[in-house]
């Protein structure tokens, strides 16, 4: 799994999130930082290109608050991605459900 690619998934699944719950066309101050967190955890994950998706991950390189935070919306958007994005929420869902099977083999 490529970064840029988890970062997509994440952008749009915030930008769902903040959408339908927040009811913002734009992100709200509060998504915006959350999305600029992740983007910064992943610009420096130790994995690089051969990083995992962070649900996945053995390090949890998130502080508390932006992990409950970003829990909060996959919870929201990850059903919801099949029907807003449904390409993207196949090929996630194969990656992760691949990389689980790799990880449970160790
Ligand atoms: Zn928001």
């Amino acid at each position: 799994m490529k970064i840029e690619e988890e970062r997509k998934v994440v952008e749009l699944m915030i930008k769902l999130y903040c959408k339908k719950k927040h009811k913002n066309k734009e992100l709200c101050n509060d998504c915006n930082e959350l999305l600029e967190y992740v983007n910064l955890r992943l610009s420096k994950c130790p994995f690089g290109d051969q990083k995992t998706f962070c649900s996945n991950c053995k390090i949890h390189c998130y502080k508390p608050i932006m992990r409950e935070k970003i829990k909060e919306v996959m919870r929201f958007s990850g059903p919801r991605m099949l029907f807003y994005h449904p390409i993207i929420a196949i090929k996630h869902l194969k990656e992760t459900i691949k990389e689980k099977r790799k990880n449970g083999k160790k």
